[in-house]
C-alpha cells in the first residue's frame, strides 16, 4: 500500500497510537529479550526507556491507545519467547511502571521537557528517571515476581535482583532517552544535508571522535578500578565540539562498548556473581554518561547566549540594522582585504523627520523608521552592509557592483520610500521621502571608510539642499 493510500484510510489517534506503540515496543522487547541470559534479567532492555522517550517527544502517542498498544508489545514478546502467562503479566506492568512513574514525576514538579537541553531541565528529568522511574519499577518487580510460579526471581535474592534491576534500568535510561530526545527534527535534517556543502570541516574538527577509540580499546585492554574513567576526557573533547546529538550517540557508543569490555571481564574472573561489580560498573556508566551531556548542553547554552549578546552588541535595538560600530568594523575588512572590486557607499537620511515627530508624535517617528528600513532591506542583497548611523541617517554599502546598478538601486529605494504609505493605528496613511548621497569606488584605494561617507555625505546634503527626494551622485 502507497503512503497516500493509506493516509487516505485516515485511521482515527487511539489506533494510529495503538499500532505505532505496539510495534516499537514489540520491537525494542525482543531486543531485549535476545540480550537475556536464560533465567536472568536482561543485559539490555530499551524499550521502558524508548516508551518513554517517544511520549515526551511526541505527547499526541500519549493515549489510551498507546498505553494499550505499549501493554500488548510488552506481553505479546514475552508470550512469544515462551513465558507464562502471569509471569509475563506481572513483567509488564513492572515494566510499565518505569514509564507511569517517571512521567507523574515530571508532571508533578511541573518539568517543562520539551526545554530539555536548557538549563537545569536535563539533570532533573535524570534525577526522576534513577530516583523515581527506575526505583519504583525495581521495587515492584522484586516484590511481586518471586510470588509467581515459574519466575526466574526468589525472595531470598530481593535485594540482588532489586539492585540489578534498578541500575539496570539506569543504563538503559542514560543510553536510550537521550538519543529520541535529541534526534534532530525533519526540518534540522533537511537543513543540514542541504547546507553540508557549504559547511567544510578543517581535518582536526574529526580528532575528538577519534579520539574516542583508543580510549574505548584501552578498556578493553587493561581492566581496572580507573578503567571507567579512560573514555572521560575524548568525551568532555567531544561534547565541546559537537551537537547534542552526535554526542548522545558517540555517548551510547562508549557506554556500550564499555559496559561490554568491563562486564566481559568480570564474568571470566568470577565463578559466582557478585552483585556488587556489576552494581558499581552500571552506577559508574550513568555518571560517565550524564557528564558529557550536561557539559554540551552548557556548552551550547553558552554559545547560544554568546551569539545573542553579540548580535545585541552588533546591531541597532529599534531598527536591527548594523550599528555604526559593527559597520564600520564589517566594511573597513572588505576595504583592506578586496583585491579588485567596485563598491558604492550610499548615505540617506529621512526628509523633514523632525517635522513628522512634532507632528505625529515619538513613537510614531519610531514605527516610521523601522518600516522604512524594511523597505530598504528588501532593495538589498545579502553581502551588502546596511547600518544606522544616526537617528534617521543610514549609510549602505553596496559590495561589488557597477555604477549604474548601485544608481539604480538607490534610485528604486528613494521611489519605494516615496510611494509606500506607512498607516497610522488611526488607519490614515502617511507619506514620507527620503534623500541619498552615492559614492562609487574602485577597490583596492587608500581612503578610509570614515572619508569616503564624508564625501557620499556631502552629496547627500547637496540632495537636501536641491529639494529633497532625490539621489546625487558625489563628484
Ligand atoms: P532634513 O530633511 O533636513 O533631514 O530634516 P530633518 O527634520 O529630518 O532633520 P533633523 O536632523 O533636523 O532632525 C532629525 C530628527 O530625528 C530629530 C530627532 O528628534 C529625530 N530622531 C532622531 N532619532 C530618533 C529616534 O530614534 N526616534 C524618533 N522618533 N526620532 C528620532
Ligand atoms: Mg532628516
Ligand atoms: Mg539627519
Amino acid at each position: 500500500m502507497r503512503l497516500a493510500e493509506i493516509k487516505k484510510l485516515q485511521i482515527d489517534p487511539e489506533t494510529h497510537a495503538y499500532l505505532l506503540i505496539s510495534f516499537l515496543v514489540l520491537i525494542c522487547s525482543l531486543f531485549g529479550i535476545a540480550t537475556r541470559p536464560i533465567e536472568h534479567l536482561a543485559f539490555l532492555w530499551p524499550a521502558n526507556a524508548a516508551l518513554l522517550a517517544v511520549f515526551l517527544r511526541f505527547p499526541n502517542l500519549n493515549l489510551k491507545g498507546g498505553w494499550l498498544g505499549a501493554f500488548s508489545g510488552y506481553m505479546f514478546a514475552d508470550l512469544l519467547t515462551g513465558s507464562y502467562f502471569t509471569l509475563s503479566l506481572f513483567l509488564t506492568l513492572s515494566n510499565l511502571i518505569s514509564v507511569i512513574v517517571s512521567l507523574f514525576f515530571i508532571r508533578f514538579f511541573n518539568i517543562n521537557y520539551k526545554y530539555y537541553n536548557t538549563g537545569f531541565t536535563f539533570i532533573h528529568l535524570f534525577g526522576i528517571f534513577a530516583f523515581a522511574g527506575c526505583l519504583a519499577s525495581a521495587a515492584f518487580a522484586v516484590f511481586t515476581l518471586p510470588n509467581v510460579s515459574g519466575s526466574f526471581m526468589t525472595k531470598a535474592n530481593l535485594w540482588h535482583d532489586f539492585a540489578m534491576w534498578w541500575t539496570g534500568e539506569m543504563v538503559n535510561y542514560i543510553l536510550v532517552l537521550p538519543l529520541v530526545l535529541a534526534f534532530p527534527r525533519q526540518k534540522e535534517i533537511r537543513h543540514y544535508f542541504k547546507n553540508r556543502r557549504q559547511r567544510r570541516h578543517k581535518a582536526t574538527y574529526y580528532l575528538p571522535i577519534f579520539s574516542i577509540l583508543p580510549c574505548v580499546i584501552l578498556t578493553h585492554m587493561f581492566v581496572g578500578p580507573g578503567s571507567l574513567l579512560y573514555p572521560l576526557a575524548a568525551l568532555i573533547w567531544v561534547a565541546l565540539t559537537y551537537r547534542l546529538f552526535t554526542v548522545t550517540l558517540l555517548n551510547a557508543f562508549v557506554v556500550l562498548m564499555s559496559y561490554h569490555s568491563l562486564t566481559q571481564y568480570y564474568l571470566d574472573q568470577m565463578t559466582g556473581i557478585d552483585s556488587a561489580t556489576f552494581i558499581s560498573i552500571r552506577i559508574g556508566l550513568f555518571m560517565l554518561a550524564l557528564s558529557p551531556l550536561i557539559l554540551c548542553i552548557i556548552s551550547q547554552n553558552r554559545n547560544e547566549l554568546f551569539k545573542r549578546i553579540l548580535y545585541l552588541a552588533n546591531h541597532d535595538s529599534l531598527t536591527r540594522t548594523m550599528n555604526r560600530h559593527y559597520f564600520f568594523q564589517e566594511g573597513e575588512n572588505r576595504l583592506k582585504q578586496a583585491k579588485k572590486l567596485s563598491f558604492s557607499v550610499i548615505m540617506l537620511d529621512i526628509d523633514h523627520f523632525k517635522r513628522l515627530n512634532d507632528q505625529y508624535g515619538h513613537h510614531m517617528g519610531d514605527q516610521v523608521l523601522q518600516q522604512f528600513v524594511e523597505l530598504v532591506r528588501v532593495n538589498l542583497r545579502s553581502n551588502d552592509l546596511f547600518a544606522r548611523i544616526g537617528g534617521e541617517e543610514f549609510v549602505i554599502l553596496l559590495w561589488d557592483i557597477d555604477p549604474g546598478e548601485a544608481q539604480y538601486i538607490a534610485e528604486r529605494i528613494r521611489d519605494i520610500v516615496e510611494k509606500t504609505p506607512i498607516y497610522q493605528a488611526t488607519g490614515k496613511p502617511l507619506h514620507i521621502t527620503v534623500s541619498l548621497g552615492i559614492l562609487h569606488r574602485e577597490a583596492p584605494q587608500t581612503q578610509d571608510l570614515q572619508v569616503l561617507i564624508n564625501q557620499a555625505d556631502k552629496a547627500l546634503y547637496k540632495a537636501k539642499h536641491l529639494g529633497r527626494n532625490q539621489v546625487v551622485l558625489a563628484s
